[in-house]
């Protein structure tokens, strides 16, 4: 069944054209580096704190899944020394991870690690949308959808501002509330930083609010997007050939 998943709309955003080519087309250019092998590690070490009885202690449990991420990439294109001071990070965040969040929460209930969300689009019968929620946590009557995200320092108040960035949570929050029939006023959006980099506060636990409005504006740009990928229209957005770290399709026989 066609899907629509938040990744699949910020490339969308970011340019159609680009959307196609990674998502239509399934050109794969990016195949991972050593930042998302400690984020895929550090997610997993966080989702099995959570739900399993893990014998290893939090770090010896990173380091496992570290070492397994690393082995997936390619040798000869790796940073050792960065990979050296990642195995020092993530045993740090990987201690502080779960503290952090009874910190933040208090008393809290697990609901889910890893919700897997493949939901009916209101006037869209032929699409789901896809997602993955790292966390559904429960205090009192109130559900709390987290996202952790891996990161050097930190999050500017720009950034954690930014409606793109926002948007996942609110679509989670979305389609979580119709596959559960909960009311959306007693769901809350957190956003759980790991700083890789940062001296203090390693671990930044903050609520972003996720009104109507917001949910309305999310949904619409969605829909958009769905109206357009399905129309067979896959615009260039020029602006993005060169914007932040570049395209990784820029002069390349797939965009030239
Ligand atoms: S190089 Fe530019 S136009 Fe081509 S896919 Fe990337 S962002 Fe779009």
């Amino acid at each position: 069944m066609p899907h629509i998943s938040y990744s699949e709309l910020k490339n969308w955003c970011q340019c159609p054209f680009y959307h196609k080519l990674v998502n239509i087309d399934k050109i794969k250019v990016f195949e991972g580096n050593e930042y998302t092998a400690f984020g895929t590690a550090l997610h997993s070490v966080c989702e099995d704190l959570l739900t399993e009885e893990v014998e290893l202690s939090e770090n010896e449990l990173f380091v496992q899944k570290f070492r397994e991420e690393i082995k997936k990439l390619k040798t000869e294109e790796l940073d050792k020394k960065l990979i050296i001071s990642m195995f020092q990070q993530g045993e740090k965040l990987s201690e502080k991870a779960i503290p952090a969040l009874e910190e933040y929460f208090g008393e809290y209930e697990v609901v889910r690690a890893e919700e897997k969300l493949y939901e009916p689009i209101d006037d869209f019968e032929d699409y789901l949308f896809k997602g993955y929620i790292d966390l559904v946590i429960k205090t009192g009557d109130q559900y709390h959808i987290i996202d952790w995200k891996t990161c050097s320092w930190g999050w500017d108040a720009r950034k954690k501002a930014d409606k793109m960035i926002v948007y996942q949570l609110i679509l989670y929050k979305h389609f979580f509330c119709e596959k559960y029939n909960i009311d959306p006023k007693n769901v809350h959006t957190h956003f759980a930083l790991l700083k890789r980099t940062s001296k203090k506060n390693i671990v930044e636990l903050f609520e972003v609010t996720s009104g109507s409005k917001r949910t309305d504006n999310a949904l619409e740009l969605m829909y958009k997007a769905i109206k357009t990928i399905k129309s067979g229209v896959h615009m260039k957005n020029k602006l993005s050939c060169t914007a932040g770290y570049g395209c990784e399709f820029y002069k390349t026989k797939h965009c030239n």
